[in-house]
């Protein structure tokens, strides 16, 4: 679940270009106060942190550094989260944030991924085709979409929608730790491709000058565009 954000403010931070990551920072969504969405018995917060741990462990096991924003149940506001991403701008590093979908109706299902700079394109694309075939989820797309923690910061980033809570089928999948251990495999085989073939077969979206993200802009604002790829 994410906020939706719109800003008409003129602040632009420079596009640092990442193809080969040897950094992954990863952000288990939500935490403490914030449980994140529901749905079926489960929690969000909950789930990303876990999910978070295996893709820890099967980047370590691959020899990709990472490190963790989170490696308990706290608050860290997104803002934080960002900043403490950025002190690894300069590494070659990128972000991947953690979340599971809640919407009101049980019909959606499925793995979505969200990105904004262009940089995070072949990121986005092969995470996403990953993990959809890693655990059998629906590949709905990637989508550009200017989030806090997609636009913000100065780094190649990408948000992951693993599955729809709120829909039984996905739920009764995800409440197995088999299929968590899934997304951070598909996760890891996303990240080992973009250090092994960068960006080739996947065209870069092109850049779009745009306002930092703020958690005062409207919610109608964050527009998603959906992306071949
Ligand atoms: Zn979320």
């Amino acid at each position: 679940m994410i906020a939706r954000i719109l800003c008409l403010c003129l602040a632009f931070a420079p596009f640092v270009h990442a193809a080969s990551p040897s950094l992954v920072i990863i952000d288990a969504g939500h935490g403490g106060k914030d449980s994140g969405g529901t749905g079926h018995g489960l929690v969000e917060k909950s789930l990303t942190l876990d999910t978070a741990r295996r893709l820890q462990n099967k980047l370590t096991q691959a020899g990709v550094r990472n490190v963790m924003l989170r490696t308990s149940d706290v608050f860290i506001d997104l803002d934080d989260r960002v900043a403490m991403a950025n002190r690894f701008a300069q590494r070659d590093a990128v972000l991947v944030s953690i979340h599971f979908n809640a919407v009101s109706s049980g019909g959606p299902h499925g793995t979505e991924t969200f990105f904004w700079r262009p940089d995070a394109t072949a990121l986005a694309a092969r995470i996403q085709r990953n993990v959809a075939r890693a655990t059998g989820f629906t590949d709905i797309a990637i989508n550009r979409r200017r989030l806090r923690l997609t636009r913000n910061p100065n780094l190649p980033a990408v948000l992951v929608e693993g599955a729809f809570m709120t829909n039984a089928r996905d739920a009764r999948k995800l409440a197995a730790p088999a299929t968590r251990e899934a997304i951070a495999e598909g996760i890891t085989r996303g990240i080992l491709e973009v250090r092994r073939h960068g960006e080739t077969g996947i065209r870069r979206v092109p850049e779009i000058r745009s306002p930092l993200s703020r958690p005062s802009d409207p919610p109608d604002g964050g527009k998603r565009m959906r992306i071949n790829y």
